[in-house]
């Protein structure tokens, strides 16, 4: 029996903000697979011995209590929950009450300069908002015992800065994972790549940089470059909960579709198993 291990879920595609990076692949008029349909592919995939389930969009808060009754499901099925989110609308008191049912949580900060926030996000309130509101949860979060996990897109508009968003992220909370990753363009946005695509060896070079300076300044630091993206295989769970492989930044259909209960098939589409192993067990996500 094939085991998931880990999955992403893109339980919404929607979200209110519009980043100049965006990599969603949009797809209009599909309807998202109910609360009910939830449960039961979280059923399924618990089955099959899922570890770790990653729940992303779109913007997962916009659905409200509905995502906090499926995180609070999933995390009871002792299955390792983790949610990516801008942060958008998240207050204290949710943050306090998620401790209790979201282990890892992934929000992003790709600038020090919250003018650079109401440009990447196209919308500037809810920008303003939220540059104040991942301060805070970087903040808060001290006083939980969700893994934060930070993530940062370099790309040619921000790779001058990174090194003061590092001594920024420092500041508020040195117990993060800081992960950057190199950009790519993809989805609805992929007609910007020009503007933000790196040059040859820069990734790489901000890379080294940036461990000289930071190692062992934040709980860990991973850099995941272009190829690296590329050639690192994984599965997602599209919103109408049809399984779909990632690699080499195409969704190809595995054929599978969680409501529709058809066997399961055999990942023939995923090239390298064993790499994907290998980041599980980095991770510290298992050990199969
Ligand atoms: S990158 Fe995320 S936050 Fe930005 S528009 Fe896309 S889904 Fe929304």
């Amino acid at each position: 029996m094939p085991s998931f291990l880990s999955i992403v879920y893109q339980i919404t595609q929607e979200c209110p903000l519009d980043c100049e990076i965006c990599l969603r692949k949009y797809t209009f008029r599909e309807k998202p697979i109910n609360p009910e349909g939830r449960r039961n592919m979280v059923d399924i995939l618990k089955a099959r011995k899922l570890g770790r389930l990653n729940v992303t969009g779109g913007e997962p808060t916009i659905l409200g209590d509905e995502l906090h009754k499926f995180l609070i499901y999933v995390h009871n099925k002792q299955i390792h929950t983790c949610l990516t989110t801008t942060g958008f609308r998240l207050n204290r008191e949710k943050l306090m009450q998620m401790d209790g049912y979201v282990d890892q949580m992934m929000i992003s900060f790709h600038s020090v300069e919250p003018s650079d926030w109401q440009a990447m996000y196209s919308h500037r309130r809810f920008a303003t908002e939220l540059y104040e509101t991942v301060m805070n949860i970087l903040e808060w979060c001290k006083d939980t015992s969700i893994i934060m996990e930070v993530n940062t897109v370099v790309h040619r508009k921000n790779i001058g800065q990174i090194t003061d968003i590092g001594w920024k992220l420092q500041q508020i909370n040195p117990n993060i994972i800081w992960r950057l990753d190199e950009y790519y363009g993809m989805g609805l946005k992929e007609h910007k790549r020009n503007d933000f695509e790196l040059g040859c060896g820069e990734f790489e070079s901000i890379s080294n940089e940036i461990t000289g300076k930071f190692d062992r300044l934040f709980r860990d630091i991973h850099f995941t470059s272009l190829d690296q993206r590329k050639t690192s295989p994984g599965f997602l769970i599209t919103h109408k909960g049809e399984l779909v492989t990632t690699f080499d930044f195409r969704h190809t259909s595995t054929g599978f579709h969680l409501l529709r209960g058809a066997q399961l098939p055999e990942f023939k589409m995923l090239r390298d198993w064993s790499e994907y192993k290998k980041v599980c067990r980095d991770w510290g996500w298992g050990d199969l």
